[in-house]
């Protein structure tokens, strides 16, 4: 039930025809909203997957405006579950499920979970926030559906968190990258090695966007496998691409969104294998399906077919958001380079944030690096060397010349959900 080999094995044609059909009917569904039936007025039916491209964009600003209801297809009265952005800046973008939308993303989740390896027989733990935030209830139904024990402990709380996981015997975890570091060094602190102390073996990391090199790094601390994991609440929430164990790049379920990859500038269709940003088409949503929906998120598609068998098409690791680009003195840097740079360097810590600000008309990037006793255990001297040496490095990935500082571990600001790693001080300006 959870390996549907007949859907994600299908050859490419296969795939075009039920997403065709799917395609055709979120339109005619689509087209019951304010939106839509606008949008779509002159729409009927798409005739092959090709022409999808002719149809317009949606983007996070149209789900803003169409606030509260401008979006949703069906009678209120069947809608079961609402999720919604956090909506500091304006109008929260909202998203609404109805029963079958929520047995379909479990069906997804599940799915996911399975591909990574995990069975009834496991444990879960899920470390995701539960709430309006889809990371939670997202997994907390698909691991259900695939019949794990599922400990729905939510964020934060270290000392808690590694007791169930001794306690019950956790297996399989779905954490936030950022916190799965935190929570190592909270684990170290207390004296538990999760190799020797924990039955930890999978971890789903996401939701925020991570370098490979980090992935390595909480693989090699806690000795388990971890697979990246990308969804976004506009079309539900966490598993709409997932990582296989061959571990290079995301299925994207085809059978449940159709995935283009756009020039942002010039809005032009890119061949696969180019770079550029991720526009979704939900084909299996009910309340609330969006058409060719700008996720502002930076990613390739992976032209070679993956050795696992699966044909749904993957997708690379996400570079950021469109709007996460810095741009310091004129140069494009994105936030993972930095962080790609410092976890290739043993004695620094991995936990960093990066500040930029303006003096005498120039940008400065300072990045702060927490700085630990286990990876490094020099002299002051020492110490000068390694922070110019970072600053080199720095500089060859990036182009520009950033400052490092080292703080002691366990000072830079938490934050209990996405990390939050640049604070960007030249003017205050908010994004969402
Ligand atoms: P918000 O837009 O408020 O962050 P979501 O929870 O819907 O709310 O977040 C979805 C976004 O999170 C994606 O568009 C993407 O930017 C980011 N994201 C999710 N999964 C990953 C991942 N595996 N790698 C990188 N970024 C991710
Ligand atoms: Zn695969």
């Amino acid at each position: 039930m959870f390996w549907q080999k007949e859907i994600e094995t299908a050859s490419r044609s296969e795939i075009e025809k039920f997403q065709l059909q799917m395609l055709n009917d979120t339109i005619s569904r689509a087209k019951k909203s304010k939106f839509y039936s606008k949008q779509l007025e002159n729409v009927n039916i798409v005739k092959n997957i090709e022409q999808l491209r002719e149809l317009p964009f949606t983007t996070k600003e149209d789900l803003r405006n169409g606030f509260p209801y401008g979006f949703l297809t069906v009678d209120l009265s069947e809608v079961v579950r609402l999720h919604s952005s956090s909506g500091t800046t304006g109008n929260p973008t909202v998203v609404y499920h109805t029963a079958q939308d929520l047995q379909n993303w479990a069906n997804i989740s599940a799915r996911c979970m399975y591909t990574a390896g995990a069975r009834k027989n496991d444990v879960f733990q899920n470390t995701m926030g539960y709430g309006l935030f889809t990371g939670g209830l997202g997994f907390h139904y698909g691991a259900e559906k695939l019949g794990m024990m599922t400990i729905p402990i939510g964020p934060g709380n270290s000392k808690k968190q590694f007791w169930f996981m001794k306690n019950f015997g956790t297996t399989v975890v779905h954490i936030l990258p950022s916190y799965a570091l935190r929570l190592y060094h909270s684990m170290k602190e207390d004296g538990v090695d999760p190799k020797k102390d924990l039955k930890l073996k999978i971890f789903f990391i996401g939701a925020e966007p991570h370098t490979e090199e980090l992935r390595r790094e909480i693989q090699n601390l806690y000795g388990l496998k971890a697979f990246n994991s990308y969804g976004l609440s506009e079309i539900s929430g966490p598993g709409m691409a997932f990582e296989c164990p061959v571990q290079d790049g995301m299925h994207i379920w085809e059978d449940f969104v159709i995935p283009e990859i756009i020039d942002p500038d010039t809005l032009e269709v890119l061949p696969d294998g180019q770079e550029g940003e991720f526009v979704l088409t939900s084909i299996n949503r009910q309340a609330m399906p969006v058409i060719r929906y700008r996720t502002r998120d930076l990613t390739r598609i992976i032209p070679e077919l993956c050795p696992c068998g699966r044909t749904h098409r993957k997708i690379a690791r996400i570079k950021g958001r469109t709007d996460d680009m810095m741009i310091v003195n004129g140069v494009n840097i994105f936030p993972v380079q930095i962080e790609k740079t410092i976890m290739n360097i043993p004695q620094a810590g991995k936990n960093y944030i990066i500040e930029i600000m303006k003096k005498d008309y120039m940008d400065k990037l300072s990045v702060k690096i927490e700085i630990n006793e286990n990876t490094f255990d020099g002299t002051l001297e020492d110490l000068e060397c390694l922070k110019r040496k970072i600053e080199a490095e720095l500089k060859a990935e990036t182009g520009v010349s950033p400052t490092v500082t080292f703080v002691d571990q366990g000072t830079l600001p938490v934050t209990e959900g996405k990390a939050k790693r640049v604070y960007d001080l030249r003017q205050v300006k908010d994004k969402r």
